[in-house]
C-alpha cells in the first residue's frame, strides 16, 4: 500500500460516514426524477439536477445531446452530463459511468416507485439499485476523495447517460462516437452497476437477436391438403433448436465467471412467436375465419460467450435453417437480424481490476469475486467504439432487483461502495513514492 494512500486513508472514510445524510437525499432526489425509458423522459431534468450538483463541487461539465439517435425527438431528447474535475497536475482520468434511465414501473409495487421512501436502511424507488443508488454513490465517493485531497493528480470523470435500458445509442455509444471515451481522454471506466459492493464484473456475454419467419400457403381450413401451413414449418425448426442447437449450445461452456452459473453456457431465449390470423383485441368476440397460414415468425434472443463469434452464432441458426430447406418439402424461409451486441471482457491483470481488487480487500477485508454478466450493459460501446480496455462494473446493490417491483438500494451498502472507489481514487490519483519492496 502507498504512504501516501494510508497516510490519510482514515480521514478519507470518515469523511465518507459523514456523507451518510447528503448520500441518501442525493439518491432520493435521483429517485424521484422519473426518467422512464421508454419514452426517455426527464433526461435533461436530470443532467440539470447533476449539472448543479458537480459544478458546486468543481466539476466542469458538458451537456449533450445525442441528435438523431432511436428515440430522440424534442418532445423526448437524448441528454447525457459529461462532468469533469482536473487535478492540481497531470495523471490519469478515472471515469464513473452511470445511467440516467429507468425501466418501466410494472404491477406489484407496495412503495411509492417515485417517492424514494426510506425505511431503516433501505431506500425504495424505480432505479433505486439500477442504477441511481450507484451513481450517487460515485459522487459521494468522488466529492470526499476531492475534499480530502484536492491537490490529486490527473482527472476525475463523472457521466450520467441516456438510454442504457434501451441499447445505450442515445447515451454511451454516442459519446463514445464523440471521443469522450477515447483512451488519450479516460485511463479507468467504473460502472457503477448494481453488482453488489464485494465484486468486480469484467465483462458481459454477446447478444444476437433475430426474426426467423417461416412461408406457407393461404388455403381453406377444411382442405389443409391444399395449402401449406407455415406454423407446421415453424414447427420443424422448433423441432431442430430442441434435437440439435439447444445440446449444441449447452455443450458450450466459457471461461468467463459469468454469475449465475446457469448463463456459463450459450443461452437462447424464443422471445415470441405468431402465425396465421392477426390476435384480436382482448374485447373481439367474432369467431376465427378458416384458413391454413402462409406465414409465421418467432423471435430470438441468443446470448453468446467471448469464445464464439457473430459469424459462427448466425452462421450456425442459418445453416440449421438450409438444411431443412434441402430436406423438408416446401420449406421456405427468411432471417431477419434485428440487432448485434459483441460480448466484452476486461483482461483480470488490468490496471482498474486490480486497483479496485486492492481496495475492496483494504475496506471490505476480502478478496473480490470476478464476474461478468449474463446480459449486456454499456461497456460494449467503451470497448468497441472508444476503443477503452480497463473497463469495469462495480457499485453497491443486488442485481436480482433490478427491473423488479419494491426495487431498493442499501444506504451501509452505498457506504461501503463509495470507501472502495474514493480509496480506488486515492491509489490511482495521488502521487506515488518510491515502491517499497
Ligand atoms: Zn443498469
Amino acid at each position: 500500500m502507498d504512504q501516501a494512500v494510508t497516510g490519510s486513508q482514515d480521514e478519507l472514510m470518515a469523511r465518507i460516514d459523514a456523507k451518510r445524510d447528503d448520500l441518501i437525499s442525493l439518491t432520493q432526489a435521483l429517485i424521484r426524477i422519473p426518467t422512464l425509458n421508454p419514452p426517455g423522459d426527464c433526461y435533461r431534468e436530470i443532467c440539470e439536477f447533476l449539472d448543479t450538483r458537480l459544478k458546486e463541487h468543481g466539476f466542469e461539465t458538458e451537456l449533450v445531446r445525442a441528435t438523431g439517435t432511436p428515440g430522440d425527438s424534442d418532445r423526448y431528447p437524448r441528454w447525457n452530463i459529461v462532468a469533469r474535475r482536473e487535478g492540481a497536475g497531470a495523471g490519469d482520468c478515472v471515469h464513473f459511468n452511470s445511467h440516467t434511465d429507468v425501466v418501466e414501473i410494472g404491477r406489484g409495487w407496495t412503495r411509492d416507485p417515485f417517492g424514494g421512501e426510506i425505511d431503516g436502511d433501505l431506500i425504495y424507488g424505480r432505479g433505486a439499485c439500477d442504477m441511481k443508488g450507484g451513481l450517487a454513490t460515485s459522487i459521494i465517493a468522488a466529492e470526499a476523495f476531492i475534499e480530502v485531497y484536492p491537490d490529486f493528480q490527473g482527472a476525475i470523470e463523472i457521466s450520467g447517460t441516456a438510454d442504457e435500458e434501451s441499447g445505450g445509442y442515445g447515451g454511451v455509444a454516442y459519446l463514445a462516437e464523440q471521443g469522450f471515451f477515447s483512451p488519450q481522454r479516460v485511463q479507468h471506466v467504473i460502472i457503477p452497476e448494481p453488482l453488489h459492493k464485494d465484486r468486480i464484473c469484467l465483462g458481459h456475454r454477446g447478444g444476437w437477436w433475430a426474426e426467423i419467419e417461416t412461408f406457407g400457403e393461404i388455403a381453406h381450413g377444411c382442405m389443409p391438403f391444399l395449402g401449406d401451413c407455415a406454423v407446421r414449418h415453424m414447427g420443424a425448426v422448433l423441432e431442430r433448436f430442441e434435437t440439435d442447437l439447444y445440446p449444441a449450445m449447452a455443450a458450450r461452456r466459457t471461461d468467463m465467471p459469468v454469475i449465475p452459473e446457469g448463463a456459463r453456457q450459450s443461452t437462447m431465449n424464443i422471445n415470441s412467436i405468431h402465425g396465421g390470423q392477426p390476435e384480436q383485441a382482448d374485447d373481439y368476440t367474432g369467431l376465427p375465419s378458416h384458413c391454413v397460414p402462409d406465414s409465421c415468425r418467432i423471435v430470438i434472443d441468443r446470448r453468446y460467450l467471448a469464445e464464439e463469434n457473430h459469424a459462427q452464432v448466425s452462421g450456425e441458426v442459418e445453416a440449421l435453417l438450409k438444411d431443412l430447406a434441402e430436406n423438408r418439402s416446401n420449406f421456405r424461409f427468411a432471417m431477419r437480424e434485428l440487432n448485434h451486441v459483441a460480448p466484452s471482457m476486461t483482461d483480470r491483470t488490468a490496471p482498474v481490476v486490480t486497483t479496485v481488487g486492492k481496495s475492496v480487500q483494504a475496506v471490505l477485508g476480502k478478496a473480490p469475486d470476478l464476474v461478468a454478466s449474463p446480459g449486456t450493459y454499456d461497456q460494449k460501446h467503451i470497448d468497441r467504439i472508444g476503443k477503452l480496455k480497463n473497463c469495469i462494473a462495480y457499485g453497491p446493490g443486488i442485481l436480482e432487483l433490478a427491473h423488479k417491483p419494491d426495487e431498493y438500494i442499501g444506504v451501509q451498502d452505498m457506504l461501503d461502495s463509495a470507501k472502495v472507489m474514493a480509496h480506488t481514487l486515492a491509489q490511482l490519483l495521488l502521487p506515488r513514492e518510491a515502491p517499497r519492496t
